[in-house]
């Protein structure tokens, strides 16, 4: 089983970021309190007490205290066995990092870390407001192994508006020089709710180009594979295996418990969205209150999540599964749907299984919107 543990802080907002965070952090103390207290109330949300992966994601983790991240790490293990081998990462900003504090965390159990480097180039990073400087993006990863965590992704970001390609190569450059074993690679999206988002509706920034984006995935996919980097995933590249054994859960649909202002949780019947608001979510769990929605899934639902999901990885999806999940729905509705992605190259369907070509890796999210079910 597997545990998701969002911590809602960060120094400062992104300006390309959507996901839930506050830089007040004035009651950081109190909200780890109260996530602590949620793990206590839902320790009986999954089947299971044995945890396989834990991830502390965000907003930044890396901002939690050595104390902090003791006290959630010693709630978790009072209340799940935490297997020998479980995969403990934690999300962290390059700024955050010093050689003594990753010392600490991995002594307190993380054994993976998952660092949001973004870009080497001082004048990107700037540009997408990141706290940390070029240097800090290359010195991080080196203080990481010499404190012995050798389990290091990094995230970087494609798209960037650049007048050519020279920046991404070397991004891509300085990112195989520091050796990680996982890279996970992210398009530069311009969320509404974000400041790139109110330039862009006040013409202060153009979109980003469809096409020069889709030539920087093709870079990196070839760059990346030349280095002995699978893609495992749309987004995310392994070297000998090493994928993300947390979010290979969540696309292979197994249940999860999320815990924390924001947090999800999916128990293959419904989905639990936790409330996005800080003071709400303290006030409610003081209350022994979880103050989440749940959404119960459909037939469809679950079959179209899974189609999402699954094509996006290279294991695909099984047509076993589909027609379980679909009440063989998927098959009748799909007959002439997968003929024609596999005719034009999109899709290949062999041993029960549906997989996207890398051809058709780059039109992902359409492809599997057109195999949706009703
Ligand atoms: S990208 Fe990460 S560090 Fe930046 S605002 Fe979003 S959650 Fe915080």
């Amino acid at each position: 089983m597997h545990l998701y543990i969002h911590i809602p802080f960060c120094r400062q907002a992104c300006h390309y970021c959507d996901f839930h965070f506050s830089t007040n952090t004035n009651n950081k103390r109190a909200i780890v309190e109260a996530i602590a207290k949620e793990i206590a109330l839902r320790k009986n949300y999954l089947d299971s007490f044995d945890l396989e992966t834990i991830y502390f994601g965000g907003g930044t983790p890396s901002l939690l205290d050595t104390f902090e991240l003791e006290f959630l790490m010693d709630t978790v293990r009072t209340h799940f066995n935490v297997s020998p081998a479980a995969e403990i990462t934690l999300e962290a900003n390059p700024d955050d990092l010093s050689l003594e504090k990753l010392v600490q965390l991995h002594q307190a159990g993380i054994n993976r870390l998952s660092i949001g480097i973004q870009s080497f180039y001082e004048p990107h990073l700037k540009f997408l407001n990141r706290v940390h400087d070029s240097y800090e993006a290359g010195n991080c990863v080196k203080l990481a192994q010499d404190a012995g965590i050798t389990n290091i992704s990094i995230d970087l970001i494609y798209a960037i508006p650049a007048p050519d390609h020279s920046i991404l190569r070397l991004d891509m450059q300085k990112a195989f020089d520091l050796n990680v074993s996982h890279i996970s690679a992210y398009c530069l999206t311009i969320e509404p709710q974000t400041a790139f988002g109110s330039w862009l509706k006040k013409k202060k920034m153009k979109p980003i180009d469809e096409d020069f984006a889709a030539r920087q995935f093709e870079i990196l996919i070839a760059g990346l594979a030349e280095k002995g980097y699978e893609q495992y995933e749309i987004s995310n590249f392994a070297r000998d295996t090493q994928y993300s054994k947390h979010n290979s859960s969540y696309w292979k649909q197994r249940p999860y418990l999320g815990v924390g202002p924001s947090a999800h949780s999916y128990n293959r019947l419904s989905r639990e969205y936790n409330i996005s608001n800080n003071a709400q979510y303290l006030t409610a769990i003081q209350q022994n209150k979880i103050p989440s929605t749940v959404e119960i899934l459909s037939q469809a639902d679950q079959t179209n999540e899974y189609l999402l999901t699954g094509l996006r990885t290279k294991w695909g999806c099984e047509l076993s599964t589909l027609g379980i999940l679909s009440d063989n729905q998927f098959e009748k509705q799909n007959r002439d749907g997968i003929l024609e992605m596999t005719q034009k190259g999109w899709l290949i369907a062999e041993n029960g299984t549906i997989l996207l070509t890398q051809a058709g890796k780059l039109f992902a999210d359409r492809i599997a919107s057109e195999l949706f079910i009703d």
